[in-house]
């Protein structure tokens, strides 16, 4: 198999190109003319997201992660929900990490109590406890690859070992490694779900998702989401198909600048907790070290001071913009208990260890040293 960086090149493309264009062109049409097919599912539309552009993309998602299929979604919330509705029916369980993207978590906390399907949460990290919370209903497990906003690495593959003895789908949300420091597939997870929205595009302009995985379980998805109707549009399809060609410079720079910024966070004296899986004394190093081919671009901390020192911190940054989201060529700083994770309840978020000073940090492209001088600056001044 070719290196990640040609997949994400050439996988995939049209073969021949199309009128010889070099990049894919754009099909911005809803209908396609009907050439006798013999079933819904087979004529060509948009919201049956099987246009060119869908057929390109998924062919290149699914070569980057080394899977057998992929499908992007309208949004990650699209990928998470459709995946999850599709595999748990009325009656049902979920095993899911305790620690989550919040909307994954408002999804399962508001939404799956009114279709009646269950939820366990469990320590990502203790595997040994994990026999105790399941059921004859429990069909999928559920994880994040680093969590969101605490960076924590999960036993990842105590949790392809779990499901498969137990019977259950292996599901794990990969937006913050990316295919570049962690491929699902190759540790044998069933699917994986990202946020296209992230690293995938890069670029802080479109809203977008995709499942990677199982042929089997794809084609299911994209049957409940042709019904769900949470398709990508073929434009956004093309923006993140350009996206995704400088996936790994993008990602290799993000996880050395990160580093740096990790390490110099970690030895200043006003920082008192600094999550990222790089650093050597973080709890989740050593699996990450195994498992990741980079630590990534995102990290959290606390300053001594808590949520005022954590707000005049931010203030004084000239570089990062003060923003939820991530992924993106800008570094973005947000707190979660004010933004992502601002829909959980208190009790719940203190529970999880998201204290409300937790400052959550997208490293972007910007020079090291710059962002490393501006957070010493602002460190400074609050
Ligand atoms: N998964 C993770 C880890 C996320 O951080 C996010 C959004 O921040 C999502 C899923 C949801 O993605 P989207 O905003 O594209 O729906």
């Amino acid at each position: 198999m070719k290196g990640i960086d040609t997949r994400l090149i050439h996988a995939g493309e049209p073969e021949p190109r199309i009128e010889g264009a070099v990049s894919m062109p754009i099909f911005q049409s809803s209908t396609f003319e009907y050439r006798g097919e013999d079933s819904y599912y087979a004529l060509r539309y948009i919201r049956l997201s099987n246009t060119p552009n869908h057929v390109a993309l998924h062919r290149k998602l699914a070569a980057i992660e080394g899977a057998e299929a992929a499908l992007v979604t309208a949004s990650g919330m699209a990928a998470v929900a459709t995946t999850l509705m599709t595999i748990a029916a009325a009656g049902d369980r979920v095993m899911a990490q305790d620690c989550l993207y919040g909307g994954t978590h408002d999804l399962m906390r508001i939404e799956f109590p009114r279709m009646n399907i269950g939820v366990d949460f469990v320590d990502g990290g203790n595997a040994a406890s994990w026999r105790e919370h399941l059921t004859p209903q429990t069909r999928a497990l559920y994880v994040e690859t680093i969590s969101n906003p605490l960076m924590q690495v999960a036993d990842l593959r105590a949790a392809v070992e779990f499901a498969r003895a137990h019977g259950l789908v292996s599901i794990i949300d990969n937006t913050f490694a990316s295919p570049v420091n962690f491929r699902p597939a190759e540790l044998g997870f069933d699917l994986s779900i990202h946020s296209g929205t992230k690293y995938l595009n890069g670029h802080s302009d479109i809203v977008a998702g995709a499942v990677i995985g199982r042929a089997d379980l794809i084609a299911k998805i994209n049957r409940t989401l042709s019904h769900l109707g949470g398709s990508l549009d073929p434009h956004a399809c093309f923006l993140l198909h350009r996206g995704l060609k400088t996936l790994g410079v993008r990602v290799r720079y993000q996880n050395a600048s990160a580093l740096a910024v990790a390490r110099f966070l970690a030895a200043h004296p006003r920082v008192a907790t600094v999550n990222y899986p790089g650093l050597e004394t973080d709890p989740g190093h050593v699996r990450a070290r195994e498992l990741f081919d980079g630590f990534g671009g995102m990290m959290s901390f606390e300053l001594h001071g808590g949520v005022e020192a954590a707000e005049a911190f931010i203030r004084n940054l000239t570089i990062p913009i003060s923003a939820p989201s991530l992924g993106g060529v800008e570094s973005l700083i947000t707190r979660p208990a004010r933004t992502s994770h601002s829909g959980m309840p208190p009790a719940e978020r203190e529970r999880a260890g998201i204290g409300d000073g937790l400052i959550r940090l997208s490293v972007g492209l910007e020079a090291t040293e710059d962002v490393i001088a501006d957070f010493a600056q602002a460190l400074e001044a609050c």
